[in-house]
Formats: structure tokens, sequence, C-alpha cells
């Protein structure tokens, strides 16, 4: 029986999670699980899986919280803020640790998972690119294992020799060939661009997702920060990543050997898959997904990007390329850019924009260090609110 703590329970990755959980009551119990401010969504999830710690971010949410738990007789015990979401992350009976809270808001947490030395889920991508570097050390010093819940990702760990992750080109692998939607605007017309909807962004069309990844697929900026993500799960340079677009979302990521080789991992776009196969792994559960329909799908299609068309997948490998604090203010930037957007204060095109213009405006430093990494995101947080302000 393993315990688990789902940092972000009541998103979408999180709420995914707990579906495959309550599948296998016999292996799994919830040890924790926390939110921003969503009282009433982690009060029904605390409702039915009685887990020892709810977290809220918003103080005045834990209150409410706590009020409502005890108003329902519920024992959960509430903790509240950063150190609340720290604490449920690194907590004694949690075996593995769900990171789902989005952006760099779920770095701190993630990184309390994995110096407890917890398996850790990891979806929480923006983490890896915010401070991969540590991250990933701190998981070797603390024996953490880090699985990736992205489903490129995991389908890269699934199609990888068994084994310790070293270099790939130790491995035979020549090539990770990431795979791509192409989101729901692969097709529109250059110019009606600039007065897309929030809502036409959040309509992904092959994965229904939280509001800022799902804008992120639309810009591609969320292949980028995968991009980032893959370097430093995989150890692999940036020139040994490509990125192919795949309408279909069937094939969720592929690996090339260098004997011609290519392996890839298939299903129905479903994120209970690769929470699953993490949960589980090296064992395979049910996770509720159905079979993939081949006949249904008939047809898998692949061009290359269009850098003209998605600036932002070009920024982020120009990005990592850059090394030091460059991917930290790219996703900073990005973080703020996308909230403008969804306020309806810029438009979608100005996206990519403020990122590029934020990451001109701060010179790119080696300070990588976990402090100079923070500061870093705030300063650049900073430099890309002025330049929204300037456009409204
Ligand atoms: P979401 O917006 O649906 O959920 C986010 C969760 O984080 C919620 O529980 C929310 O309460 C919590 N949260 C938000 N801000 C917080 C803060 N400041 N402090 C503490 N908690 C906070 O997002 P999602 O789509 O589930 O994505 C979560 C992460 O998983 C993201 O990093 C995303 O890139 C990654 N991911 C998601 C998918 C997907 O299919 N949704 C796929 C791959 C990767
Ligand atoms: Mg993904």
């Amino acid at each position: 029986m393993k315990g688990i703590t789902v940092l972000g329970s009541t998103g979408s990755i999180g709420i995914s999670t707990l579906d495959v959980i309550a599948r296998h009551p016999d292996r799994y119990r919830v040890e924790a699980l926390t939110a921003n401010s969503d009282v009433e969504g982690i009060l029904s999830q605390c409702a039915r899986f009685r887990p020892k710690v709810a977290v809220m971010a918003d103080e005045e949410a834990g209150r409410r919280l706590a009020k409502r738990l005890s108003d329902k007789g519920i024992p959960t015990e509430v903790l509240c803020g950063l150190r609340g979401l720290e604490t449920a992350a690194a907590m004694p009976g949690a075996d593995y640790v769900m990171a789902a809270i989005v952006g760099a808001a779920g770095l701190l947490p993630a990184l309390s998972a994995v110096r407890a030395g917890k398996r850790v889920l990891l979806a929480n991508k923006e983490a890896l690119v915010v401070a991969g570097r540590v991250f990933m050390q701190e998981a070797r010093e603390h024996g953490a294992v880090v699985l990736p819940i992205d489903s490129e990702h995991n389908a890269v760990f699934q199609c990888l020799p068994a084994g310790d992750a070293g270099d790939l080109e130790a491995r035979g692998v020549k090539r990770i060939l990431l795979t791509a939607s192409g989101g729901p605007f692969r097709t529109t017309p250059l110019e009606a661009l600039k007065s897309v909807t929030p809502s036409q962004a959040c309509a992904h069309p092959n994965w229904e997702m939280g509001r800022k990844i799902s804008v992120d697929s639309a810009t591609m900026m969320n292949k980028g920060l995968e991009v980032i993500e893959a370097h430093w799960l995989f150890h692999a340079a940036p020139e040994r990543i490509q990125v192919v677009l795949h309408p279909q979302s069937v094939i969720h990521s592929m690996v090339e050997y260098i004997d011609g080789s290519v392996l890839a991992q298939l299903g129905n776009p479903d994120m209970r898959t690769p929470i699953a196969h993490a949960l589980a792994w090296p064992d395979r559960i049910e996770s509720g997904v159905d079979s993939l329909d081949l006949f249904q799908v008939a047809q898998l299609d692949f061009e290359a990007p269009d850098s003209q068309r998605f600036p932002c997948l070009g920024l982020a490998f120009e990005a990592i390329k850059a090394g030091g604090t460059a991917p930290a203010i790219l996703n900073a930037a990005n973080e703020i850019a996308v909230a403008a957007f969804l306020d309806e204060k810029i438009r979608f095109t100005d996206i990519a924009a403020v990122v590029d213009e934020t990451l001109q405006q701060l010179p790119v430093s080696r300070a990588e260090s976990l402090d100079g990494l923070l500061k870093i995101d705030t300063e650049a947080r900073g430099i890309a609110e002025q330049l929204i302000m300037r456009r409204v």
C-alpha cells in the first residue's frame, strides 16, 4: 500500500490522478491533497479520499476549508501557504508525490518532495524549466526518483532502454522526437491570430487541460518548455531533440536509435495513461483509458513546425541554448503574458512579443543557485508586467 500526496489535486492532472487512484484502493491511499483556493473542490475530494492533511495555498481559503471540514465531521487537518505545501510534499506517509501545481509556484513544493527522497511524479514542467539543474542534482543527492507525467516525456521514458538514465549516446540514442499537436491554431490564417479569444485558445482539439497549459499549447510555448524539460530529464542536448507536429496526438513521442530503429509510444490522448504508468512503474495497472482504436484513427500525419506561426518554440530553443538564467526568464515572462492574455489585457500574438522583449531586457547570467533563480524569476515578472502595461 503506497501513500500519495497530490499537489494541485483540484486541477486537471490532480483530478485524473485521483481517478486512477480510486480504481486501485488496494494499492494506493491518499496522504495529502493541496489546492490554491478551490475550497469546494478540495472539500469533496477530502470527503471521498479522507487524507490526513489538506493544504490551501491561500490562507483565507484555508480557514474556510477548516470550517467546512469540521462542519462535516471530516478529520482532515488543514495547513496553509507555501510551508503547508512543502510539509504535505515531505510527509513520512507519502511514498509518492504527484507534482501537479501549475507554473513556477510548483517548484518549491516539488523540490520539497525531492529533498525528502520521494518518488516524484512530475507534471509541473515549469519546475524543471526554472531550475532543472538544481532539481535533478537534488534528486540524485536525496535518492528521489523523478518519473515524467508529461505525456511526451512519459512516452520517451517508456521508449528508452530500462536502467539508469545515463548518457544518451552511450545507450545508442540518436534523437528524441517530441510530438506536438499544433494546438487549435495550426491552420488558422496567420493574420487572424491577433484576434483569437482566450476561449478559442483554450479549446484544444485533443486534450482537456488547465487554461495556462492550453494557451501554451496554442502558442507552442508548451513544446518549447517540454524541450527544456526533456533536456534535464534525459540529459539531451537541444540539438538531439526534434519537434514533430502530429495533429492526431496518438503517438506521444519517439526515440530514434543509431541503428535506425524508431520506438514510439501510442495511446488515446488521456493523461490517466502516463499517470497510471508512473504510479505503478515498473508494473502496469489499469487506468480507465479505452483501447486505442487504430481503425478509427485510420491515419497519422506529421509536419515540421512553422517558426513564423509559433515563435515561442524558437524562443525556448534559444533560451536552453543560452543556458544559465535564460529558461527561468522565458518561463516567468510567459506566465505573466499568458495570464494577461487570459484576462484579455493583451492579444494572443503579444505573448511571444512580451517573452522576447523580456529576454532581451534581462541579461542572461550564470547564477544557477536556487535563490538566484527565484530572484531572476521575480525580476523577469516585473519586466514583463511593465511591458504589458505599455501595451494596454
Ligand atoms: P490546472 O490549472 O488545471 O490545475 C492547477 C492546480 O494547481 C490546481 O489544483 C490549483 O489549485 C493549483 N495551483 C494553482 N496555482 C497555485 C499556487 N500559486 N499555489 C499552489 N497551488 C496552485 O493545471 P493542469 O492542467 O492540471 O496542469 C498542472 C501541471 O501539469 C502544469 O505544470 C502543466 O504544464 C502540467 N501538465 C498538464 C497536462 C494536462 O493534461 N493538464 C499535461 C501535461 C503536463
Ligand atoms: Mg505534454
